[in-house]
């Protein structure tokens, strides 16, 4: 039974020494069957699990995490969420999570801390204002909320920036997307977790999938540290680990993958109320709502698993953010870390069945996926009940790369956001 907490029972718990607290999640034992099997316990994992119960009534699923719910990239994201892209397959794609963000909360009941305070990308030069004009035009045919900023807009919303006539990154102007803005990440794992649970979904933490079960030349199953699990359909959502499983199933993907960095320093009151992006210098921030300014940048450029990511990146991004913003320099950065993300050659996701026929994937997000967790859920959820594609996801399936309709969205995402 879930127990609901009232104002008055979170009080007795701060009182006796918060013993009471009910569990968010069951800790299943894994069965040797199901319906279907997801791997990867990160938002997107866990998003269709929750999707497949509740729109497909299809409950006998198990997520299978090798570590920690979120532990992956889904806790290590910067928690940008935009739908900024280029093409109208991405507009589609970009536009669906946006929308289901802005409802998830209340869907959810769960307070997932969307802030839409709008995200600003700038332009250093007359030609980045041309290819920002064309940005916001195909925006607003693809029905995304977009507007060009000129330089007294942006002094508007970025008062503390160095409009100096010497500034190395002097302001033409910028693409405003009032729409964007953050999300609490950790949040949107636990709330689809929470809900998947409560559908009846047995989410199973420190269970690495190993290997596959091939018979008959399709996928049957796993087989996990825990044991042998058979499914129906398989379903795949690893992030910056799809290369490795791909390998163990016999099939390779067009994906290279990279750590990608961000840090965040100490907390400081209210300066930046904007998420502010600068492709040219190649950094991001925005505020946290404790205080801490989230910095970003572009991907460590040598590729590598190593979590850890390198210090010249680190300081290209921290330069690049100090020039913008010289009153940052007075701050500390308190923590740093890195996920590793795959990277597909059009910068765009691979959503549809693998080579392994009942193996299907959500992977190749590369450094934009977390603002994508509703609709990759979504989709996935909807290609495991069904076997076929949504309209939405058709134009994102691996045979684009054989069939050359790439949708090269590298502008959107070539800086992590
Ligand atoms: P993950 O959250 O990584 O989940 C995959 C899970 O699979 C992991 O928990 C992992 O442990 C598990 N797994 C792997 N191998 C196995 C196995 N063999 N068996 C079982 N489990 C396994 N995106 C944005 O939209 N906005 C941003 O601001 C943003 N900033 C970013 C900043 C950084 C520093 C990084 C690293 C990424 C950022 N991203 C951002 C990208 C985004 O975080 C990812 O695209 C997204 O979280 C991917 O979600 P996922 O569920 O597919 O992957």
């Amino acid at each position: 039974m879930t127990r609901h907490y009232s104002a008055l029972s979170l009080f007795k718990e701060g009182l006796n020494g918060q013993k009471g607290w009910q569990k968010a999640w069951r800790s299943p034992t894994l069965k040797p069957r199901y319906d279907i099997v997801i791997i990867g316990g990160g938002g997107h994992g866990l998003a269709a699990a929750y999707y497949l119960a509740k729109h497909h009534n299809i409950r006998d699923i198990a997520v299978i995490e090798k570590g920690w719910l979120g532990g992956g990239n889904t806790g290590r994201n910067t928690t940008v969420i935009r739908s900024n892209y280029f093409f109208p397959e991405s507009a589609a794609l970009y536009g669906m999570s946006l929308g289901m963000y802005e409802k998830l909360g209340r869907e959810l009941n769960y307070n997932i801390m969307l802030s839409q305070r709008g995200l600003l990308s700038l332009a250093h030069s007359e030609a980045e204002m041309e290819m920002a004009a064309r940005t916001v035009n195909a925006m607003q045919i693809n029905g995304a909320d977009a507007e060009l900023f000129d330089r007294e807009a942006v002094r508007k919303v970025l008062p503390i920036y160095n409009y100096a006539d010497d500034a190395r990154y002097p302001v033409f102007g910028g693409v405003w997307q009032g729409r964007a803005g953050t999300a609490r990440h950790d949040a949107v794992a636990w709330g689809y977790a929470r809900a998947a649970d409560r559908l009846g979904v047995d989410i199973i933490q420190t269970c690495e999938v190993l290997d596959f079960v091939i018979e008959g030349g399709r996928c049957r199953g796993v087989r996990t540290a825990r044991g042998e699990v058979r499914a129906d359909r398989i379903g795949m959502a690893v992030a910056g680990h799809s290369s490795c499983l791909a390998q163990k199933a016999g099939f390779r993907l067009p994906i290279t993958s990279y750590a990608l960095q961000a840090c965040v320093s100490e907390p400081v009151k209210p300066v930046l109320d904007t998420v502010v992006l600068s492709p040219g210098a190649g950094t991001y921030a925005s505020q946290s709502d404790k205080g801490e300014l989230v910095i970003g940048g572009g991907l460590d450029r040598v590729p590598s698993y190593g979590q850890r990511g390198n210090l010249p990146v680190l300081e290209h991004v921290i330069s690049g953010l100090l020039e913008m913003f010289p009153s940052f320099r007075q701050l500390r950065l308190m923590r740093q870390w890195a996920g590793i993300v795959d990277v597909t050659p059009d910068s765009s996701p691979i959503i549809g069945e693998s080579p392994l026929p009942n193996l299907f994937l959500d992977c190749g997000w590369g450094t934009g996926g977390f603002k994508a967790i509703p609709a990759g859920g979504f989709l996935l959820a909807h290609l495991l009940a069904t076997g076929k594609h949504h309209d939405v996801s058709r134009p994102f399936d691996l045979d684009r790369f054989v069939r050359g309709r790439l949708i090269d969205e590298a502008a959107g995402s070539g800086i992590a956001h």
